[in-house]
C-alpha cells in the first residue's frame, strides 16, 4: 500500500476522536501498521514506546501469542451471537470469572461494549433499582468535579469537565456536585482536604438523600481529571455515608481496573464494594471492545420476577453484549494474570516507575506536581513552581512537550497541561527508564522558549 496515499486518506476520511482536525492536519500522521511488545511500529517502521497504554487499555504488550491464540480457536468456532435469549461459553465462564475475581458481594455481571456504555447501563440500573424497591422519588445522581466517566449522553451527564462536557449542558440531566479530595488544590493537609469533600457530601445527603439515587466516582484515582489521587480514606468515607443515608455506590474502575493501581481494582485499596462496578479497558488486555457492570445481590434481586409487563425487566442491552470474540480474550487475559502473578508481582516495577519519575522530573523548574499510584502517573507542568501558576491554555504546553515527547519515539498523549505515564503492565524496567528519560529530555527542551 502506497504509504502517502495512507495520509492523505487519514486526512481526507478519517474524523479522529477528541481532535481538533485543522490543527492534526497540520502534521504528518503516524499510521500504526504493527505492534510488538510494548511498542507501535509505524507503516515507516518507526517503533514508538506505547507510555498511554493505547489511551490506558493495553497490559500485556501488544500481538501477544496467548491472546491472540485465544482470538484464532474462538475464531474457528464462532465469532458472536446475541445474549438476548441465548447464552454462550465464553461469555458465561467470563461471568464466573469477574465474580470470583471483582469484590465478595459482586455476585451478576451485565455486559456492555465499552466503558461509556457501561456507564450508561450502571446509571439507568440504578434509576430503575429505585423505582423497583418503592422508592421512585431516588431518581437524582452525584458525581465529583472534574468527572469522566465517558462521552455517551448519560455518562457526560456525570462528567464534570469543563472543556468537554460544557457544550452539552442543555443536553444532559441535572446532577448534583461535589468537590474532588484534589490535594494539590487544596490549602492544607490531605486528611483536611478530605474531610472537605467529605463534609460537603454528608450535608449534601442530609438534605437530599431521599431525591437521590446514587454517587458515581472512579476509585482513588481520577484519570481523565488530571490524575487527580484521592487522600487514603476518602472512598471508604463515601461508602459509609451511602450506607448512611441508603444511596447506592457506583464505582467506575474502566480506567482503574486490572491492575493499573497495584491492586486488581482500585477499590480494594480501602477494602471497599461497590453495589454497581464498571469495568472496561483492561478487560481484554485493550485487545476488544468489551465491558461489564457488576451488582450485588440486593441490586440484582430488584428486577428478579414478574413477567414483561410488571417493569422489572432491565429493557437495556447492545448487538454485541457478551461478544465471543471479547469474552475469550477476556480470559485469556485474567488466566495470564494468573499466570504471571499480577497485580503482586508487579510492586517492584510499580515502585520503581515512581523512583525514576521523582528522580528524573522533580527539580525541574516547570514540575509542579508528580502524582499517581501504580502505573496511572500524571505530571503537571506549571509556569511557576512556587505559586503553582498554571500556563495559559494558548501556550499549549501539555501538546507541545508531548508531541516532542512522541517524535523521540514514545507515544504519549496529554490531559491538558499534565503529561501522562500509564503503560502497559508488562513494561520492563529498561523500558520504564527510557520513558522517563525522553520525558525530562523534552520538557527541559521545549521550556527553554519560555
Ligand atoms: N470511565 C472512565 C473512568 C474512563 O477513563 C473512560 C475512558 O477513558 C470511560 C469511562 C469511557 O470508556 P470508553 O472510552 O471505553 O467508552
Amino acid at each position: 500500500m502506497d504509504k502517502e496515499l495512507l495520509k492523505e486518506w487519514d486526512k481526507k476520511y478519517v474524523w479522529h476522536p477528541f481532535t481538533q482536525m485543522a490543527e492534526y492536519e497540520k502534521y504528518e500522521p503516524i499510521v500504526i501498521e504493527r505492534g510488538e511488545g510494548c511498542y507501535l511500529i509505524d507503516i515507516n517502521g518507526k517503533r514508538y514506546l506505547d507510555a498511554v497504554a493505547s489511551i490506558w487499555c493495553n497490559v500485556h504488550g501488544h500481538n501477544v501469542k496467548e491472546l491472540n491464540e485465544a482470538i484464532k480457536n474462538q475464531l474457528e468456532k464462532i465469532a458472536h451471537s446475541t445474549l438476548l435469549g441465548l447464552a454462550n461459553v465464553p461469555s458465561i465462564l467470563l461471568a464466573k470469572k469477574l465474580v470470583e475475581i471483582t469484590p465478595e458481594g459482586l455476585n451478576h455481571v451485565f455486559y456492555t461494549d465499552d466503558g461509556s456504555t457501561a456507564v450508561e447501563a450502571s446509571i439507568k440500573m440504578a434509576y430503575q433499582f429505585w423505582q423497583l424497591v418503592g422508592k421512585p422519588e431516588k431518581t437524582k445522581f452525584v458525581k465529583l468535579e472534574q468527572a469522566y466517566h465517558g462521552d455517551t449522553i448519560g455518562s457526560v451527564s456525570v462528567g464534570g469537565i469543563e472543556l468537554f462536557h460544557s457544550v452539552f449542558g442543555k443536553l444532559v440531566f441535572e446532577t448534583y456536585t461535589v468537590p474532588s479530595p484534589h490535594p494539590y488544590r487544596f490549602e492544607g493537609t490531605e486528611e483536611e482536604c478530605k474531610e472537605f469533600s467529605l463534609n460537603v457530601l454528608r450535608k449534601l445527603l442530609e438534605e437530599k438523600h431521599h431525591e437521590i439515587a446514587g454517587i458515581i466516582m472512579e476509585p482513588k484515582v481520577q484519570a481523565a481529571a488530571g490524575m487527580i489521587v484521592h487522600p487514603e480514606g476518602f472512598l471508604k468515607g463515601v461508602r459509609n455515608l451511602c450506607d448512611e443515608f441508603d444511596v447506592l455506590l457506583i464505582l467506575d474502575e474502566v480506567a482503574t481496573g486490572f491492575g493499573k493501581t497495584g491492586k486488581m481494582f482500585a477499590c480494594e485499596l480501602e477494602g471497599v464494594c461497590p453495589d454497581i462496578m464498571a469495568v472496561s479497558k483492561g478487560l481484554t488486555a485493550g485487545y476488544l471492545p468489551l465491558a461489564g457492570v457488576l451488582a450485588t445481590d440486593r441490586v440484582y434481586y430488584a428486577f428478579y420476577g414478574g413477567d414483561y409487563g410488571s417493569g422489572k425487566t432491565f429493557f437495556h442491552g447492545h448487538t454485541y453484549t457478551g461478544n465471543q470474540l471479547g469474552c475469550a480474550v477476556a480470559l485469556a487475559n485474567i488466566e495470564l494474570f494468573e499466570k504471571k502473578g499480577y497485580p503482586e508481582s508487579l510492586k517492584g516495577k510499580m515502585e520503581f516507575l515512581k523512583k525514576r519519575l521523582t528522580e528524573e522530573l522533580s527539580d525541574l523548574p516547570n514540575v509542579g506536581d508528580i502524582r499517581g499510584i501504580g502505573f496511572m502517573y500524571g505530571i503537571e507542568i506549571v509556569k511557576n513552581k512556587k505559586t503553582k501558576e498554571p500556563f495559559s491554555w494558548k501556550d499549549d504546553v501539555g501538546r507541545r512537550i508531548s508531541r516532542r515527547i512522541i517524535s523521540k519515539g514514545v507515544f504519549t498523549r496529554p490531559l491538558g497541561p499534565v503529561l501522562v505515564v500509564m503503560p502497559p503492565l508488562a513494561i520492563s524496567e529498561e523500558e520504564i527508564d527510557l520513558l522517563v528519560r525522553v520525558y525530562r529530555e523534552s520538557i527541559v527542551e521545549e521550556l527553554r522558549k519560555f
